[in-house]
């Protein structure tokens, strides 16, 4: 009789069982379309709950010794996950990592933190800074990774540090000075995983501050369709509004399958029903398409369309 020889995954899995489950528990085989905002994508071939920064280091380690793929994922806002799901492992932050605390103008939280609880503490605090992001659906990590911004706030102006897990395995602190990051990117989304950052952020009257959130809140709520969706698609190209241009491509309304570009905002892609990724990609690259022929412009992707390695995709046109 022979014996199977073990497969990297099999070494993998043998390396997180090893890990105690305050730090790391496993599924295999996990749904996730119900962990996106989309609502759309196949199963994880592992999904990793990671409860301490000990457990993110052990598993970022155990995937570089065993070359297997890893994705962090947030609250899935910003992500298309292929319909025959990630043949990876996918990191979820949770437990110790979601922890939120504010002390003096200083608000630290862990990477896993709900941001619309992030926001609340610092409004309920005093502290003025970030006041119109509350309706950005994220995880602080996720909102560090993209530097995630509206109505004239961007979180990274905001940041003091952020401890980092490196592809290594090392843990690091970097200061604001050593995060480099613009429109809708940083480094922190490069290979990294934040487990936890300190935000500084400005004492205000409270009052004037919840009136700011309340204008920001009002102004989503008019602009953003009530569907299953992912925000924008597509950064702003310079000096333009990518909405403009589609909108003037003629892609509101515009459906493939189950996805249609939302009629509120054509930058836009909505699940309007029991869409696909295929469904998505396709209707992605035809918006590119319209406003490439229309106006000579190359849109470039905000959303994370992953292939099946958890790999992000960057040319709409070859979706
Ligand atoms: C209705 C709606 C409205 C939106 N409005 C806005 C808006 O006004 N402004 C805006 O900027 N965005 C907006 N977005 C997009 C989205 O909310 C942001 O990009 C958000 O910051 C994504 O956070 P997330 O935790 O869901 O990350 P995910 O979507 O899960 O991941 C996004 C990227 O961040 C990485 N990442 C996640 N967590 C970590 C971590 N701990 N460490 C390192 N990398 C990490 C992922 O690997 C991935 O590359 C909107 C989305 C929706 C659905």
């Amino acid at each position: 009789m022979t014996v199977p020889t073990p497969t990297r995954w099999d070494e993998l899995l043998r390396r997180l069982a090893a890990v105690p489950p305050e730090d790391i528990v496993c599924e295999c085989d996990a749904p996730l379309a119900s962990r996106t905002t989309l609502r759309i994508g196949g199963p994880a071939r592992v999904r990793a709950s990671v409860l301490s920064r000990d457990g993110v280091a052990a598993l970022v380690s155990a995937a570089r010794d065993t070359a297997v793929p890893w994705i962090v994922l947030g609250r899935g806002a910003n992500v298309l996950v292929p319909d025959e799901g990630l043949d990876a492992v996918v990191v979820q932050l949770e437990g110790a990592l979601t922890g939120i605390g504010v002390e003096g103008r200083r608000l630290r939280a862990g990477g896993g933190a709900s941001w619309s609880r992030v926001v609340r503490a610092s409004i309920d605090a005093g502290l003025a800074g970030i006041e119109c992001l509350g309706g950005i659906p994220s995880s602080l990590g996720g909102a560090l990774a993209m530097n995630a911004g509206a109505y004239g706030q961007e979180v990274l102006d905001v940041l003091a540090w952020a401890e980092v897990v490196e592809p290594d395995g090392s843990v690091r602190r970097l200061d604001r000075g050593e995060v480099e990051g613009g429109y809708r990117w940083s480094v922190l989304g490069r290979g990294r995983i934040v487990t936890g950052a300190e935000l500084e952020l400005l004492p205000d009257d409270v009052a004037a501050i919840r009136d700011r959130a309340r204008q920001a809140r009002d102004r989503r709520l008019e602009a953003m369709p009530s569907e299953p969706s992912a925000g924008s698609v597509f950064r702003n190209p310079a000096g333009d509004h990518a909405g403009r241009l589609l909108e003037a491509a003629g892609c509101k309304g515009l459906q493939r399958g189950g996805a249609r570009v939302s009629e509120r905002h054509a930058n836009v892609v909505v699940n309007a029903g029991e869409a696909s990724a295929a469904d998505v990609r396709a209707l992605i690259g035809e918006m590119a398409r319209r406003v490439r022929d229309a106006f000579g412009i190359r849109l470039e992707l905000e959303l994370k369309v992953l292939d099946r390695q958890a790999r992000v995709r960057t040319d709409p046109g070859s979706l």
